[in-house]
């Protein structure tokens, strides 16, 4: 079992779904950080079972609706003197611009080259977000 407290300074980000956190260690670069980054997969969780979580040792810049969008599960713990200073509760963000990308072949933003995706939510349940042009769906469960 590992603890928190183990880092003085920087960010944990706690309840990533099992099985999620090697991804998202890429999508944040950690895999070139050249601080002390720890990615602890399949740690026991009382909410879920089983968890991910990602230690940083450094105060980097997170997208937090980037990840929110990528796991809204998850809580980012800002770490200051070995203590927890702030906790954020992540969620499904309402807007997502230029993350996802339209599907339909005649969508405005697959026509056009220089058209930013931009998908707004619709079902925070099922994850279901729309595109703002075509009102196609997009939804992680497919
Ligand atoms: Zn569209």
């Amino acid at each position: 079992m590992l603890y928190i407290d183990s880092i003085s300074k920087g960010i944990v980000i706690d309840h990533i779904r099992a099985g999620g956190g090697f991804s998202i260690f890429k999508y944040l670069e950690l895999d070139k950080a050249d601080f002390t980054v720890a990615l602890i997969m399949n740690a026991p969780s009382k909410k879920f079972g089983k968890k991910d979580l990602i230690k940083i040792e450094n105060r980097i810049d997170l997208d937090l609706a980037m990840l929110g969008f990528i796991d809204p599960n998850i809580t980012v713990n800002i770490i200051e003197d070995e203590k927890i200073v702030e906790k954020i509760n992540l969620s499904l963000p309402r807007k997502v611009e230029g993350i996802i990308k339209c599907k339909n072949p005649r969508c405005v933003t697959s026509l056009e080259r220089n058209i930013v995706h931009k998908f707004v939510l619709m079902d925070e349940e099922k994850g279901a977000y729309k595109c703002e042009y075509c009102d196609q769906i997009y939804s992680w469960e497919g």
